[in-house]
């Protein structure tokens, strides 16, 4: 199955792969072994092959409460993450949880992720040295934080900057690109104007990824009300620092006015759609037809913890569900788009010639066509489904 646009899924019923080294060579439905005499032949039978997941929005250092909760946003911070990311100060369990993070990840199908860790630079760097030895994709950020957060989690304006600044100069574009690292304000509460502003002078001077919550709750939007009276919306708060552009990642975007829509258009900034971590949090409902038709690029995130389950398998569903869209759609969200989000569609998202050879294969229920199987899978896949999943050519999960 290779999602080609929105509204488009090729599929290769018969179909084969070609793969030269880490980079597909080419995808056909006609048996091309015979141009490829010295070619080892793998055949999967009626299992299905589906591009890599791309996940637009990760917290790694929440996979231990996974599902663990109940309330919303702010008292669901209070209660179980910050006590649990106050844990990644001991460099020990940071390396237990981060090796197990990436294991899961790509056990799940996600061979690109978008990644939240503690305000904790070491657990950071930590999560930066598994993300490389499992040789996933991975865009990482250092969480700063200098007010409205725990003793234990608060930090120094300065000290949060130069921290990030250290593994900005150390991890991006790391592992011959793989790795990129993204300047992570967690949301405007617990984050000064001053932090914010240098993060988006930082990001205009050197191109950096940003990454941001972004009006998820409505309780935190009264809170950002308070903290910033001058500001007509949460959106301008963060124009105002800086930090909208073309290479900064929103998540969530529930309850946008028209005017926040239009600004994010404008700055041609990034949505990850989050919509089991929504549902579960009670949030409320992204206005995924909304905020598409304005042209703004969306692609899908797990957010665990907020969110129970790091399969896109189950985003799909929870996307197909929550807005209408088709599983052609659906798939798209969950490969190419994410790639496009992040500036990586000529090298990831599908089986294009030249791309990474990121792929898995998954258990094909009985079907009757291409299209009852693709959505079957959205509908009714998991992590059970996946039975190999391949980095870019390798067999890293079975
Ligand atoms: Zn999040």
């Amino acid at each position: 199955m290779n999602p080609v646009a929105p509204d488009r899924v090729d599929f290769y019923d018969p179909g084969f792969l070609v793969i030269d080294g880490e980079k597909f060579v080419r995808v056909a439905r006609e048996d091309p072994s015979s141009e490829f005499p010295d070619a080892e032949f793998r055949d999967f039978k009626d299992k299905i092959i589906v591009p890599g997941f791309v996940d637009a929005h990760v917290h790694l250092p929440q996979l231990a409460i996974m599902g663990a909760g109940q309330g919303e946003l702010i008292a669901w911070l209070n209660t179980y993450t910050y006590p649990e990311e106050a844990r990644f100060a001991d460099p020990e369990y940071a390396e237990n949880i981060s090796t197990a993070f990436f294991d899961e990840l790509v056990a799940n199908g996600t061979t690109t992720a978008v990644i939240y860790c503690s305000v904790h630079e070491r657990a950071t760097d930590i999560a930066f040295t598994a993300a490389q030895s499992k040789g996933v994709r991975a865009f990482i950020g250092k969480v700063m934080m200098d007010r409205n957060s725990p003793e234990t989690l608060r930090e120094d304006t300065e000290d949060s900057i130069r921290a990030s600044m250290r593994l900005f100069d150390k991890w991006d574009n790391a592992a011959g690109g793989r790795l990129r690292y993204v300047f992570t304000p967690r949301f405007g509460a617990s984050c000064s104007m001053p932090l914010m502003q240098r993060v988006g002078q930082i990001a205009r001077e050197t191109g950096a990824f940003v990454q941001s919550h972004l009006s998820e709750n409505k309780d935190e939007i009264r809170w950002i009300g308070e903290l910033f009276p001058e500001e007509p919306s949460y959106t301008a708060v963060y124009d105002d620092a800086g930090l909208l552009g073309d290479r900064s990642i929103m998540a969530h975007c529930i309850h946008l006015s028209s005017e926040e829509t239009a600004l994010l258009a404008k700055r041609r900034t990034k949505i990850a759609f989050c919509p089991y971590s929504n549902r579960t949090l009670r949030s409320g409902t992204m206005p995924y037809r909304k905020l598409r038709d304005a042209g703004l690029t969306i692609a899908l995130g797990t957010d665990i913890a907020g969110g129970p389950s790091l399969s896109m398998f189950e985003q799909m569903r929870e996307a197909i569900s929550v807005t209408g869209i088709t599983p052609t759609e659906a798939l798209y969200l969950a490969t190419l788009a994410g790639a496009t989000a992040l500036g990586l569609s000529g090298r990831i998202g599908n089986f294009d010639p030249g791309k990474d050879a990121d792929f898995l294969v998954v258990e094909a229920k009985a079907y009757r066509n291409p299209l009852d199987a693709l959505s079957t899978l959205c509908l009714n896949g998991d992590k059970r489904s996946v039975t190999e999943v391949y980095v870019r050519g390798n067999l890293m999960y079975f």
